[in-house]
C-alpha cells in the first residue's frame, strides 16, 4: 500500500508510502470438500489467516507457508500472466507499469506474461470459484469511491492471492495492483515507477520493512529504485518450488 500524505508547501519528497495491508490473500483448502477457506491479509477484509515475520535485515515476507518457515511465492516456472485496466490511467503508464514489471522480473527472475488491456475492475477479490483457471494479475486505477482501500492518504494497494494448489502448501495464483487515480496523475515519472514497483513487490510476496533504505519502506524517502534488502527477499520470493 502507498500512502500519501497531504503536504503543504512541501516537495513531492512528503509523499509518503504506507505501511498498512499489503498482501491480499486468499486461501483454498481443497481438502475440505471444495469449501473454501478464506483468509484475507489485508484489502479491507478480516484478518482471519496471517503469518507476517521477519526474513532478514533487509526485507519481509507478506505470507509465510503453514509450516511457518518458508514464504509463499509465485510459482517460478509459471509466467505471471497480467493485465492492465488503462481506464484513468495517465498518458505514459505503459512506460511505467513496462518498466516496473520489468525490475520486478529482473529481480525474482519470474516471468511475466503480459496478456492485454481489459475492462476487467474486479480489484478485490481475483480469485474465482476453484475449479476456474485464476485471473490475470490487474493492474489499474481506481478512485477511492470504488475502491475504499484507497480513501484517506492512501495512493496505492497491492498484494496476491494464494491457493493451496498442493498440500499443506500455498501457492499465489493471482494479484492486483491499483493505483489512486488522481494523486498518481499529479506524481513525476520517477515516483509512479517507485510506487508501481513497491505494489508488485507486494504482488510477488514482500512485507513492509522499517529501513527506510529499501523501496519496501511504507513512505516516499529519496530510494526510488529496489534496495539490496529489497533484492535479497525478491530473489528468495523468485526461488520457489516449481508444481
Ligand atoms: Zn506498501
Amino acid at each position: 500500500m502507498f500512502r500519501k500524505l497531504s503536504a503543504h508547501g512541501r516537495t513531492r519528497s512528503s509523499l509518503v508510502l504506507t505501511v498498512a495491508l499489503t498482501a491480499l490473500v486468499v486461501v483454498f483448502n481443497p481438502t475440505s470438500t471444495g469449501e473454501q477457506l478464506r483468509g484475507m491479509l489485508g484489502i479491507g477484509q478480516d484478518l482471519t489467516f496471517t503469518i507476517t515475520t521477519s526474513g532478514g535485515s533487509g526485507y519481509e515476507f507478506a505470507v509465510l507457508q503453514p509450516d511457518g518457515l518458508e514464504p509463499v511465492t509465485w510459482d517460478p516456472c509459471r509466467e505471471i500472466r497480467y493485465v492492465v485496466n488503462p481506464e484513468g490511467a495517465p498518458s505514459g503508464y505503459a512506460e511505467v507499469v513496462t518498466a516496473s514489471v520489468a525490475d520486478i522480473s529482473r529481480a525474482t527472475g519470474l516471468r511475466f506474461d503480459y496478456v492485454g488491456t481489459t475492462d476487467d475492475r474486479r480489484f478485490s477479490d481475483r480469485s474465482g470459484p476453484l475449479d476456474t483457471t485464476p485471473a490475470p494479475v490487474l493492474i489499474g486505477w481506481a478512485t477511492p469511491d470504488e475502491v475504499p482501500d484507497l480513501a484517506g492518504d492512501v495512493a496505492g494497494v497491492g498484494g496476491a492471492e494464494a491457493a493451496h494448489l498442493e498440500r499443506d502448501r500455498l501457492t499465489y495464483v493471482t494479484g492486483v495492483v491499483v493505483l489512486d487515480r488522481d494523486p498518481f496523475a499529479e506524481m513525476g515519472h520517477t515516483l509512479r515507477r517507485a510506487v508501481v514497483t513497491h505494489e508488485l513487490g507486494h504482488v510477488v510476496g514482500l512485507e513492509h520493512v522499517d529501513d527506510p533504505g529499501q523501496l519496501m519502506y511504507a513512505e516516499t524517502t529519496s530510494r526510488s529504485t529496489l534496495g539490496a534488502g529489497d533484492l535479497d527477499g525478491l530473489s528468495i520470493l523468485g526461488s520457489g518450488p516449481c508444481r
